[in-house]
């Protein structure tokens, strides 16, 4: 048998001494098992206690009663003879693991009580599961325990197991499986940051795009107003130059009126003095008739 907590791979460089059990299944009385080296082979006949040994490692690390090849009671672990045994009153056991450290050593003991109950101790004093169970953890020892005793029976489910079966074993006995859960919640983290990062790249993108457009419709638009001045001031040109030839027409056109007004005002002129004439001719005329008629009358009557 392979012995857990052996000095190279305990992470705090303690190993698991020697167990003391006293009552404790086919043990009767107290019996110390041990010392502990870094391979120890327990043999004996069938039924010698075997694998009574490993129940009781097993028990004194906190295994479940279940699990250790009983009916679901604790009290049956306890060292009875025959039906008759089992009856009696103040019936108890234990199992100490001794773990030890350099030159010091812990005592992790489990008890049954007469009541059927378990009782747990560090070093003599009595400490709730929770506390015994956290220390057995800081030491490393629990997780190698419980995943490297391989219990009669166990080897031929190993040795069937597919790949993935056997790697989620592996993750169990590394003890990798306990991060399993801080691994995928890191992962799922790591997806939406991945995620977060696309989304603020192409947010970022976006943003760039637009200012780009619009710095190119801003020029566009300059150009374009830059192309309204232009129209503008060549329009204004021909305006201007069209008004000024306008403007000379009109002078030329206003010289002729003058010089035709003058022309006018000289030909009343011209036609009053014919007028005068006229008149004057008319009175003449009329007197030159009167004298005539004066000397034909004259000249009829004599
Ligand atoms: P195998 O080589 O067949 O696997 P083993 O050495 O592993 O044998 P165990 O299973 O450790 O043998 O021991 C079995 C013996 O333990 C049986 O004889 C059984 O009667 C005895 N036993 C189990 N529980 C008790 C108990 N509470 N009180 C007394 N003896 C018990
Ligand atoms: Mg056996």
């Amino acid at each position: 048998m392979a012995t857990a907590g052996d000095g190279r791979s305990s992470g705090v460089g303690g190993r698991i001494h020697r167990l003391e059990v006293e009552n404790f299944k086919s043990y009767k009385g107290m019996h110390t098992i041990g010392p502990f080296f870094d391979f120890t082979a327990i043999i004996g006949p069938n039924g010698a206690g075997k694998s009574n040994l490993m129940d009781a490692i097993s028990f004194v690390l906190g295994v479940r009663s279940v699990q250790l090849r009983t009916r679901a009671q604790l009290k049956d672990l306890i060292y009875a003879l025959d039906d008759r045994d089992k009856e009696a009153k103040g019936r108890r056991a234990y199992v100490r693991l001794v773990y030890q450290m350099g030159a010091d050593e812990l005592h992790f003991t489990r008890t049954i009580t007469d009541a059927g109950g378990s009782e747990y101790r560090i070093d003599g004093r009595a400490v709730n599961w929770e506390d015994y169970n956290a220390k057995l953890r800081s030491l490393g020892i629990l997780v190698k325990a419980r995943n490297f005793l391989v219990f009669q029976g166990v080897v031929e489910s190993i040795a069937s197991k597919n790949p993935k079966e056997l790697t989620a074993l592996l993750e169990q006995i590394s003890g990798s499986d306990e991060l399993r859960r801080e691994y995928d919640e890191l992962e799922e983290l790591k997806a939406r940051v991945v995620m977060e990062r696309k989304q603020k790249k192409a947010q970022k993108e976006e943003a760039e795009k637009h200012m780009r457009l619009q710095q190119e419709l801003k020029l566009l638009k300059t150009e374009h107003y830059l192309w309204q001045l232009y129209t503008i001031g060549k329009d204004k040109e021909k305006l201007e130059a069209d008004l000024a030839e306008d403007r000379q027409s009109l002078q030329q056109v206003q010289e002729k009126n003058q010089s035709a007004d003058y022309e006018l005002a000289a030909k009343k002129k011209e036609q009053s003095g014919f007028l005068k004439k006229m008149t004057l001719c008319e009175k003449m005329m009329a007197k030159k008739k009167l004298e005539l008629d004066k000397k034909v009358s004259g000249f009829l009557l004599s």
